[in-house]
């Protein structure tokens, strides 16, 4: 396919890599393709970042049609860049994009213009430890009417941000909330898709956990609010009785690729994994008599994030004395090792950047 490349002729200046945070600074350049019905996929260009233009009536401003991908660049101690798995990022774009009636990029076609925007921003991707470079591609219904339906004309476009370390001061566990009023999503609805729609209904209660002094809330299913299914914007694994218990993809829950690799790596070396349906009920009685042994959160942001209190209606329950787990440790230093290239890929996972 033909991208077209107009380079910025005012470069910035890397920052300093001790301060990036998460999402706040921004590459030189950005990834942009229009779609329409008649035409499909068209005008594929990368560009100096900044500002778009959009019509008012624009389809994603009135009635949300959006969806969106995360994955990291990593740069290995060879200097080398490396993406992670970005094949399962397609993939899942292309099922979002099928449940919000968006138009699906072609495989092939989606990995080049990756690889070609990453190549292009490669010296972005900063070397301190536990740093990268985070990619978003994410795609809009840009509809010039008010009229609802399926979408005739798309944006798809990639922006790129040098991300900091997670843990800066080391891991620390988090505190947990589960919620019960509040739900996230059902069967049927958007739960599986990565769509913006479905964080803008989970911010309030986002918004109440913080207040009480808990980093995230964790779901329940939307109709018996019994069932756990994930945390804010990871999936969550157990620890029970020497048993690997994750939620199964009921349809509600987005089928992390983190999820999927923590599942892999475990499977390899003989864990016994259950993708199960697991009750408040189940988990309660586990905090209860001591045979909840861990309890983690993973997602591409964190890679692994221990859980150390869960609190549910009036109760609280601390996990492992609110230290990291062996399962969760060992799960962490093997996936950062493949994704930063500390350690032998011996699944195939990373794609080295040109
Ligand atoms: C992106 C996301 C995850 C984690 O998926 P990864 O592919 O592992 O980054 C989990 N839950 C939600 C709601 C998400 O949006």
């Amino acid at each position: 396919m033909n991208i077209e490349i107009i380079k910025t002729n005012a470069p910035k200046e890397k920052p300093d890599s001790a301060n990036l945070g998460f999402g706040k600074i921004f590459t030189d350049h950005m990834f942009i393709m229009d779609y329409s019905r008649e035409e499909g996929w068209k005008n594929a260009r990368i560009v100096p970042f900044g500002r778009i233009e959009l019509h008012p009536a624009s389809t994603v401003l009135h009635y949300g049609s959006e969806i969106f991908e995360g994955l990291k660049a990593y740069r290995r101690a060879d200097g080398e860049v490396q993406l992670f798995r970005p094949i399962e990022n397609i993939r899942r774009m292309n099922n979002s994009a099928d449940r919000l009636c968006l138009p699906q990029i072609d495989e092939d076609m989606a990995m080049e213009i990756l690889t070609t925007f990453v190549e292009c921003e490669k010296d972005w991707t900063p070397s301190a430890e536990g740093t990268s470079l985070y990619l978003r591609p994410f795609m809009f219904g840009n509809d010039e009417t008010l009229g609802v339906h399926a979408v005739h004309n798309a944006t798809f476009m990639i922006i790129a941000s040098p991300v900091g370390s997670y843990y800066k001061e080391g891991i620390n566990p988090v505190k947990i909330m589960i919620e019960a009023d509040d739900v996230r999503a059902v069967r049927g609805g958007t739960g599986y898709a990565k769509c913006g729609g479905n964080y803008a209904a989970s911010n309030r209660a986002g918004e109440r956990a913080e207040q009480k002094g808990y980093s995230q809330v964790l779901w329940l299913d939307g109709v018996e609010r019994k069932y756990i299914e994930e945390v804010g914007a990871m999936n969550v694994m157990f620890k029970i009785n020497g048993e690997i218990v994750t939620p199964a993809l009921s349809g509600s829950i987005l089928p992390g690729i983190t999820r999927k690799s923590c599942i892999e790596v475990l499977k390899s070396e003989g864990y016994t994994v259950s993708e199960r349906l697991l009750s408040i009920e189940e988990l309660e009685k586990a905090m209860e008599d001591g045979s909840l042994e861990e309890a983690w959160g993973c997602g591409t942001a964190a890679v692994v994030s221990p859980i150390g209190e869960l609190a549910y209606k009036d109760k609280i329950f601390t996990v492992n004395g609110g230290k990291i787990g062996e399962v969760t440790q060992h799960l962490y230093d093997t996936l950062t090792g493949i994704q930063w290239g500390k350690i032998e890929d011996k699944f195939g996972w990373t794609q080295l950047v040109k």
